[in-house]
């Protein structure tokens, strides 16, 4: 029987941990971790995502602050808004919750964030330290699925690994992550050649395309772990209805790997989970506080 990778069970163990943590440290720093997010416009999914980011901070003791701008708003106006989070003592993360509408320069306000409050770990000085395989903020979904896998003792090291996506969010700096701990990885995109056949090689196959069911057991070498980075909401036969599905057709895939990641319940709470840690790791260095949780972080 195939292992699931219980995205969900973990970030519950790791959200006790990080509760505790900051309960414990809470006196010494003499406040709790503060987290920022910005929503710019209507978007309804970024709007459900920013919620739930929000009700993770209160279960742990994390205080967010939410910042939902209108579109009406200029580039230079969100800006200074993140100068002013910058500066502030009570914010150790500040976080833009993507996408943002066209309008707005994306790279730009996150190059304006603090590095050391980056908690997306998706600025120009992070992404940098990656590269370099220095210590720093690591983004969210890949440090998400690194935990994972680690959860169930799934080696990395030496491993063939294959990458479907090169997206500045998940794809590149998953595969950097995965190169720093010694996989051997190939990342592949849009444009490459015979994915079938780069796919089946794999020991360890990541599907970050955004595709909805790509993949199915044709990519799959048997007993490769397979990981569904991909999240979408289909319509289903009954009209009111909608299903969430990722880019792996998961029902023919299951039977012929050793282990999978379900879609819900997979990456997605994981990539949660990795905001709380990344947050209070912010906290942790801005008071010399314990550095117990930094396991957490790849
Ligand atoms: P993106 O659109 O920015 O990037 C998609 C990448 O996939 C691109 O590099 C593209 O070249 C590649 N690609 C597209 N079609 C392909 C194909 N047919 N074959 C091979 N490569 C292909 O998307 P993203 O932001 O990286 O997100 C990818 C998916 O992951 C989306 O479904 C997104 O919703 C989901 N996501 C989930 C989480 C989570 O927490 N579960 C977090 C981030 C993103």
């Amino acid at each position: 029987m195939s292992l699931k990778l219980d995205g969900k069970k973990l970030s519950l163990e790791i959200e006790e941990k990080l509760k505790n943590y900051i309960s414990f440290n809470e006196r010494m720093a003499k406040r709790r971790p503060g987290l920022a997010v910005i929503r710019i416009g209507e978007d309804p999914a970024s709007g459900v995502y920013v919620k739930n980011k929000e009700k993770a901070c209160s279960r742990i003791g994390i205080k967010s602050y939410i910042y939902n701008l209108k579109d009406t708003v200029d580039q230079k106006e969100v800006e200074q808004l993140i100068n002013k989070l910058n500066l502030d003592k009570n914010i150790d993360g500040i976080l833009l919750q993507l996408p943002i509408p066209n309008k707005f320069h994306d790279q730009r306000l996150i190059s304006n964030i603090n590095p050391s409050k980056d908690v997306d770990g998706l600025n120009e000085h992070n992404i940098g330290k990656l590269v370099k395989n220095e210590d720093a903020m690591r983004s969210c979904t890949p440090a998400g699925i690194i935990n994972l896998l680690r959860s169930q003792n799934i080696r990395i090291e030496g491993k063939k690994i294959v990458v479907i996506g090169r997206s500045l969010l998940v794809g590149k700096p998953l595969s950097l992550m995965l190169l720093n701990l010694n996989g051997t990885v190939t990342m592949t995109h849009s444009k490459t050649k015979n994915l079938i056949d780069i796919c089946k090689e794999a020991d360890i196959l990541i599907a970050a395309a955004g595709k909805p069911n790509l993949i199915n057991s044709s990519f799959v070498k048997e007993g490769a772990v397979i990981i569904d980075v991909g999240i979408h909401r289909l319509k289903t036969d009954d009209e009111n209805k909608t299903r969430l599905c990722g880019d792996v057709l998961l029902e023919d895939v299951i039977p012929k790997v050793f282990a999978y990641t379900p879609v819900p319940g997979g990456v997605g709470p994981m990539t949660v989970t990795m905001l709380l840690v990344n947050t209070i790791i912010s906290w942790q260095k801005q008071f010399g506080l314990s550095s117990t949780l930094n396991d957490l972080v790849p």
